[in-house]
């Protein structure tokens, strides 16, 4: 087996390869979960999680031990209770995960839709949204279909309802603008993995005060007892045991962070879209095309392609996967449809697009 830590081009809508410092400090000498240094390390990751998703400064953030699915999973753990009524939009896969997920945790859910390829229409959301909705959720990016839903204009409306406002972040914090604060989001998830090129395993969660309070007010206790955010609150700022948490993956995921608000967050968001520029360039001349048809739709971190014509889609990614390349592929009704590109975090470097238009121009001759 090749070294793929250094040889392997991570091209997929996540994970993505780790950053050069994150790497590093994954190697640093274990500390023990309640360690002193530990916390302080802590207390800079919850500052800088609240600059990456633009909160306001009593806003809660942690780590959860888990993956973006987790994020997902506490959310509506901790702020939906058995009977509240919850408007999922749902236009892919991940939509439609959180659908799941609601409904397991006691949520009537009703479900706002749109065509596979298309955004969220506001106007659709405003209406189903009533008095009696306790929550809206909507997934930021969908990497299913490389669509971007627009959460300013969701959010406005869910503003005027009164409703707790949950945004997936997993394909955009940390890479594309977040105001939390700004747009009134109540609860933020992503996972390391994605857009700060952290190792897997940890999901950046923020929750605002209000959504707080509405977990205080609850009638029972969160059935998820692992992310209850009374216990996660206990160790995150009260310092008192919880549960283990993985310090290797906080001392990279710190190290990650870091580099990105280091870059800035305007200027990885320019890097993003000016990349998805150069490769629908180098890519168009080959037959691929946007298959989300309005731009404003267009997700920039995950850059969703319609192959050409008669392209043999699994053919040329195993041919590339043998030449140490992934690249992700369509989901469901979009196999064989569209390629995925990722550009998130330390995708979104010429480098390795650059291995990519060489060796994909050597097999299509
Ligand atoms: N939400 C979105 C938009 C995603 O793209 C993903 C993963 O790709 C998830 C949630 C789930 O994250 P994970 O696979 O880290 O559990």
């Amino acid at each position: 087996m090749s070294d793929l830590h250094t040889e392997h081009v991570l091209l997929t809508p996540g994970p993505t390869p780790i950053h050069p410092r994150a790497m590093r400090a994954l190697t640093r000498s274990m500390l023990g979960h309640m360690d002193p240094e530990v916390f302080a390390l802590n207390r800079e990751i919850q500052a800088d999680l609240r600059v990456m998703y633009g909160t306001e400064p009593e806003a809660f953030t942690a780590l959860l031990a888990g993956t973006g699915s987790l994020g997902m999973e506490a959310g509506f753990a901790n702020l939906v209770e058995s009977g509240d009524e919850v408007l999922v939009c749902a236009n892919g896969s991940f939509g439609r995960r959180m659908a799941e997920m609601a409904a397991r945790y006691g949520a009537k859910v009703r479900l706002v839709t749109a065509p596979l390829g298309e955004a969220i229409k506001p106007q659709d959301v405003a209406a189903h949204l009533n008095d009696d909705v306790q929550m809206v959720a909507v997934v930021h990016g969908e990497t299913s279909t490389g669509v971007l839903n627009p959460v300013p204009e969701i959010a406005e409306l869910v503003r005027q309802s009164g409703a707790l406002f949950t945004v997936d972040a997993v394909t955009t914090a940390g890479m594309e603008p977040f105001k939390m604060q700004e747009w009134g989001v109540d609860y933020a998830y992503t996972g390391a993995q994605k857009c700060l090129s952290a190792p897997p395993g940890l999901a950046p969660v923020a929750v605002s005060e209000r959504a707080f309070a509405r977990f205080s007010a609850r009638r029972s206790p969160t059935p998820l007892w692992y992310c209850d955010l009374g216990g996660l609150r206990d160790y995150w700022i009260e310092h008192t045991y919880h549960h283990t948490v993985p310090v290797n993956l906080h001392f990279a995921f710190h190290a990650a962070l870091r580099a990105a608000l280091e870059e800035g967050l305007e200027n990885r968001q320019r890097r993003v879209r000016e990349m998805g520029r150069v490769i629908t360039r180098t890519l168009e001349p080959l037959g691929f095309s946007h298959y989300v048809r309005k731009p404003e739709d267009r997700l920039p971190t995950v850059l969703a392609l319609r192959l050409p014509e008669g392209f043999d889609d699994a053919g040329v990614r195993k041919a590339l996967r043998e030449r140490e390349i992934s690249v992700t592929g369509g989901l469901g009704p979009t196999a064989g449809v569209i390629w995925r590109l990722g550009l998130m975090g330390e995708s979104a470097r010429p480098q390795p697009y650059r291995r990519l238009m060489t060796e994909l121009a050597d097999l299509l001759g």
